[in-house]
């Protein structure tokens, strides 16, 4: 028996986890529940973060937690519980396998049958966000090693397991060359380590168009948070509905598993929803957890069950379904399809009590990390870029100058263009002359001197090398 956490959620959530409980615990799921309140009441109880401590204190000690949708109240400073609990429990695998379900589910891709793997816990939802010039506000989007690392690895060996020939890399690494670049990279790094899977790289807009328009070239597909969160969408919605996928959130010691879509509230009470998103939640947690016999017998009967024409209100077509049934109906219906498998769907089987090899990320060794310049960024309400050098060049040295201003990333000194649109946040760029070096003692002295002569001066960037190689994005133009 594995005790696991569940929280029924609001709106349609307590059907559906009562359908899902039903169904598993029917095809005999080793589960003992505590079940935790988290969602509306609890924001609503003055708990912005809409679960209490007692509650953590559950999830931490099961380590496994199902969990219905919830309603996060608009406005009030109330924050999404989802994205804390990835970041909390180090969940950082988002997994949604987006399958159409032809011809029982209406859909324009026939043959679609990927899975998406999204990097769930850095990427610009690392949410640190600044104001800086009265124009410009930045977003910091934070890629790590580890990071890339540990969710490349995660999409070979879950492709490994479940017999994927495929695993394709979305990133934009053509402009951000260091951040989405370091993805690529580690992506074709661990690449190697797995000669026996198909690997691929795309640009993300070539390949969300792709995706869009042929889902059936891809297999699993690996990609960076925000771009994973926007595609894993298009890629469920594509498939038939975002009411038929679920979503396993993988960390090293925790995992949650989720519908994919909200708490609706609309249907709520009514005994129409559609539990076969949470379902498919509660197949990848069996699955997790080793239960595999459980979690091949319950997907064998849901797969029957549509096949069957046995539909919810959302799916239900008129010629193609054969009966309309609300949730409690639904589930009693794939019960009585426990132990059967379909005939037109593929029946799966999943490998027996294997686990994902996902060793911990080590350290690397220390790469030799040598300071070669500095950025400065300035709020300056001027519009001529030679205007602000004349004022900037004052703050050189004998050692470091003024090389380059860019004003959002776009080279505008020296030799820019009059059209370039400028607004009032700029960076300055610093750089040794020849034959000298820059210390951060330099960096302080600039700054001194931005002082005395009144420089609105609003934050940093120290250049490095690390092994000799440059490591920041030159000036656009430059
Ligand atoms: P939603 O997913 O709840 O609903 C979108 C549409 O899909 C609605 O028409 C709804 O009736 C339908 N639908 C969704 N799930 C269904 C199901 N299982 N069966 C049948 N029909 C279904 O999205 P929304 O309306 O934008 O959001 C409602 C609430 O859910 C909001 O408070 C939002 O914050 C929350 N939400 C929660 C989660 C989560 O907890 N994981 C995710 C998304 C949205």
């Amino acid at each position: 028996m594995v005790r696991i956490t569940v929280a029924k959620g609001d709106g349609i959530g307590p059907e559906i986890m009562d359908a899902t409980l039903s169904i598993i615990k029917a095809a005999g799921a080793q589960l003992e529940v505590d079940e935790i309140e988290v969602g509306e009441k609890v924001y609503l109880a003055g708990n912005t973060a809409g679960i209490a401590k007692e509650s953590w204190d559950i999830i931490r000690r099961n380590k496994i937690f199902l969990k219905a949708p919830i309603t996060t109240p608009q406005g009030g400073g109330y924050k999404s519980l989802n994205v804390t609990t990835r970041k909390f429990l180090g969940l950082y695998s988002n997994v949604r396998p987006c399958m159409s379900l032809h011809p029982f589910v209406k859909t324009k891709h026939p043959n679609m049958d990927l899975v998406i793997v999204r990097e769930n816990e850095e990427d610009l939802y690392a949410g640190i966000e600044h104001q800086q010039t009265d124009e410009v506000i930045q977003c910091l989007k934070l890629i790590s090693r580890p990071g890339c690392e540990k969710i490349v690895r995660y999409a070979f060996e879950y492709a490994k397991q479940y017999n994927r020939k495929k695993v394709t890399c979305f990133t934009k690494d053509n402009i951000m060359k260091q951040t989405d670049g370091l993805f690529h990279q580690v992506f074709d790094e661990i690449a190697k380590e797995y000669p026996e899977i198909e690997n691929e790289h795309w640009i993300i807009d070539i390949g969300a168009a792709k995706m869009a328009d042929t889902p059936e070239a891809f297999d699993v597909i690996v990609m960076p948070n925000l771009y994973g969160d926007v595609l894993s969408d298009v890629a469920a919605q594509i498939a038939g509905s975002v009411g038929l996928a679920g979503s396993a959130n993988i960390g090293e010691e925790c995992a949650m598993f989720e519908a994919i879509h909200g708490s609706a509230p609309r249907r709520a009470g009514q005994n129409m929803a559609n539990p076969s998103g949470l379902l498919q939640g509660a197949i990848m947690m069996l699955n997790h957890l080793g239960q595999t016999d459980v979690a091949e017998n319950v997907q064998n009967a849901w797969l029957k069950t549509i096949e069957d024409g046995i539909h919810t209100y959302d799916i239900f077509k008129e010629g193609v379904s054969k009966q309309k049934v609300g949730t409690k109906e639904f589930a009693e219906a794939v019960i009585a399809n426990l132990g059967h498998k379909p005939s037109t769907l593929k029946p799966v089987t999943y490998a027996k009590g294997a686990k994902l090899n996902l060793p911990k990320y080590k350290r690397k060794p220390a790469a030799k990390k040598e300071l070669v310049g500095v950025d400065v960024f300035v709020h300056w309400a001027g519009t001529n870029p030679n205007e602000l050098a004349n004022v900037i060049s004052d703050l050189d040295d004998n050692d470091v100058k003024l090389s380059m201003i860019t004003n959002r990333g776009i080279k505008v000194w020296p030799d820019g263009f009059e059209e370039t649109f400028c607004t009032d946040h700029w960076r300055c760029r610093f750089k040794p002359v020849e034959g000298a070096t820059i210390s951060k003692a330099h960096i302080v002295g600039l700054l001194t001197k931005a002082l005395d002569k009144n420089i609105d001066t609003i934050k940093t960037e120290n250049l490095y090398a690390f092994d000799g190689k440059a490591a920041y994005s030159l000036g656009q133009g430059q």
